[in-house]
């Protein structure tokens, strides 16, 4: 076994030791790679043990080291904000897009997608960090009102960051938030699917599993630091 592969045994282990205290099926919760800044051999390398989903935040970047066949059944999802001016290639590198944050997105990708497209829609929990999303849940559920009626825009559940720097009661109050806007929404839109609660990275994931999270995103913990 790599370091890789070891990293990621460690995290899987973790993952379940959590669910076992919060009460959870380690089987409800995905582990994806966030393989940003990392070359292609890094996640095959990972593929090659049995990871199947990743994480990319930049189009460009995607763009210049995926190659253009993959392996089949490796997942590779955009979770960085897409300008709409992209959409087109992101459709064409992505299997999914987990941070669509506007409604003039989800319409752009409605426009241009050919075939069913699975998405996240990216929810603000944590107001005073400045970063991309939905602001809140009435903001969420108006375009919802628009994205119910889509094709081929398949709305799978929600994504957030928590707060970056935050004492674990902050980060799981936005956790929690995500939890039950999803739980409303689903009141609310009964006919589209919110199962996916996409929340917790490397310093977090614990606390989000806590709160029901589905999909954890981890980078550093598994790839070791970021340069740059
Ligand atoms: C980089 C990134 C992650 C992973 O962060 P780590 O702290 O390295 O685990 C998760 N989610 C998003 C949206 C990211 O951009």
């Amino acid at each position: 076994m790599t370091d890789l592969q070891k990293n990621r045994e460690e995290i899987l282990s973790d993952i379940a030791k959590a669910a076992s205290t919060y009460g959870r099926n380690a089987r409800d919760i995905t582990l994806m790679a966030v393989s940003k800044t990392h070359p292609f051999q890094a996640m095959e390398e990972l593929f090659a043990c049995g990871q199947l989903v990743f994480g990319e935040n930049r189009v460009q970047e995607a763009q210049e080291k995926l190659p253009s066949g993959r392996p089949q059944g490796m997942r590779i999802h955009l979770i960085g904000h897409l300008q709409t001016n992209k959409a087109k290639k992101a459709l064409e590198l992505f299997d999914a897009i987990d941070s669509v944050d506007s409604l003039k997105l989800a319409l752009k990708l409605e426009s241009l997608a050919c075939k069913s497209l699975p998405i996240l829609l990216e929810l603000k929990t944590a107001p005073e960090e400045s970063k991309s999303g939905f602001e809140d849940e009435h903001a969420l559920f108006q375009a919802l009102e628009t994205i119910s009626s889509f094709n081929k825009v398949s709305v799978k559940g929600l994504m957030t960051i928590g707060p970056l720097a935050g004492s674990e009661t902050e980060i799981r109050k936005a956790f929690a938030l995500l939890r039950t806007t999803a739980e409303r929404a689903k009141q609310r839109f009964p006919e589209l699917d919110f199962s996916t609660l996409s929340m917790g990275m490397s310093s977090d994931y614990r606390y989000a599993i806590a709160e029901g999270s589905t999909l954890i995103r981890v980078g550093t913990r598994l790839f070791g630091p970021r340069e740059g």
